[in-house]
């Protein structure tokens, strides 16, 4: 008998499958869940993550996921698990996220951000799970020309693979939705992801150099890098270097549990953006770390970064009217976080 989400109760005993649930995102998402009450399994195959993340979630809760090693391209594998832990509905954070390796590998890319959810959409159906929660990219809105950016405005044309699988793969679960009213999906696009729990205890450990801005500025607070170079100071914007909506990881995490609950009573494919409404240039970035970790963080103005847009920023009021959720932290604390984590755990999870 399928089960219907919106049908039940709320029946912790039926638990939540986490796709991606040892990687950054994933992790926090799986504390909050696991905070709240329900059961929650990983499933995760650690090629960018360790499931030391998932230790440090059980100390700071005192409860703990069960995890699977695996892959979601492996269909049996994720049917199997969907139907020995009653999953009732799944958080999709796994997939691949670097732009620039997106742009060398592209096959690499497409088979494993959009084959892998389609995969994991085959298992889902086999199993009876209709229930999904997909992780999206305000990349898939391309270069738009009013801010801020509301879930009406047309989807552009993002300028790298990556960008593209997310919007691909919103693209298969819109058709899939349209085809079968048992499905109820979130597609939640994340602007820019920061910060890290305030236990100190888990945070983003991004493996060689980071490609994104505040894990870089903290590498350098640290003194594993000497100096940032600002990707270009002369966008039209507030100082010249870009401006990006950046939201505290708790906060987004937090949307997700939200967003379980708005799936109870829709069908069909939704979208809410994940964003606090504010945005920030990378100088007032770098202040804003060097004011919480009491560092200097040395900059180098670089050239552009081929690919950014200049600013982008969301309007989060659809999710505040249809999910009951808001960003709670600003900038001051995403920082404090990341600069605990880091200072904490200089080597991530590696220590
Ligand atoms: P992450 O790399 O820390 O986490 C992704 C996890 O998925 C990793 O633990 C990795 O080992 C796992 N994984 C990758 N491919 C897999 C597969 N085929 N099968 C099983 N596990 C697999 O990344 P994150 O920052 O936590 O991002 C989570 C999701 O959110 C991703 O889909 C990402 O594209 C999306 N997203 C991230 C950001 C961001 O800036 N971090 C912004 C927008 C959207
Ligand atoms: N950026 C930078 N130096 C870096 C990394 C990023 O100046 O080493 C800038 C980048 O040009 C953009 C902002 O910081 O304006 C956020 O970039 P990030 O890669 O963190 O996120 P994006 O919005 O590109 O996904």
């Amino acid at each position: 008998m399928p089960k219907r989400y919106g049908e039940m109760s709320k029946d912790m005993s039926d638990a939540v499958l986490v796709t991606g649930g040892a990687g950054y995102i994933g992790s926090h998402a799986t504390l909050c869940l696991l905070e709240a009450g329900y059961s929650v399994v990983v499933l995760d195959n650690l090629c960018n993550s360790s499931a030391r993340s998932l230790e440090r979630v059980a100390q700071i809760c005192g409860r703990q996921p069960h995890f699977v090693q695996g892959d979601t391209r492996d269909t049996a594998l994720v049917e199997q698990t969907l139907k020995d832990h009653n999953v009732s509905v799944v958080l999709h954070f796994a997939g691949l996220k670097a732009v620039g390796e997106s742009v060398e590998k592209p096959l690499m890319y497409y088979e494993n951000n959009v084959a892998g959810s389609v995969s994991l959409c085959k298992a889902m159906q086999a199993a009876g799970v209709f229930n999904l929660v997909f992780s999206s990219s305000a990349t898939v809105y391309g270069e738009p020309e009013t801010m801020p950016i509301d879930e009406d405005c047309p989807a552009g044309v993002p300028t790298n693979p990556y960008g593209l699988s997310k919007k691909m793969v919103e693209q298969v679960l819109t058709d899939l939705a349209a085809s079968d009213d048992r499905w109820s999906i979130a597609l939640l696009r994340y602007f820019n992801p920061v910060g890290a729990h305030e236990s100190g205890l888990m945070g983003e450990d991004p493996q060689g150099i980071p490609n994104n801005l505040v894990p870089y500025v903290s590498q350098v607070a640290v003194g594993k890098l000497a100096a940032l170079q600002v990707f270009g100071d002369d966008y039209p914007t507030v100082d010249g270097t870009g401006v990006r909506d950046y939201i505290h990881v708790v906060d987004l995490a937090k949307g997700h549990l939200k967003a379980i609950d708005a799936l109870k009573s829709r069908k069909g494919a939704h979208i809410w953006n994940l964003g606090t409404g504010v945005g920030y240039s990378v100088l007032q970035v770098v202040k804003a770390f060097e004011k919480a970790s009491g560092r200097d963080i040395p900059f180098n103005i670089a050239p552009r970064r081929s690919g950014d847009i200049a600013e982008c920023w969301a309007n989060p009021e659809k999710a505040k009217a249809e999910l009951g959720w808001v960003a709670e932290h600003g900038i001051e604390r995403m920082m404090e976080d990341t600069w605990r984590w880091q200072r904490d755990n200089p080597e991530g999870y590696g220590v």
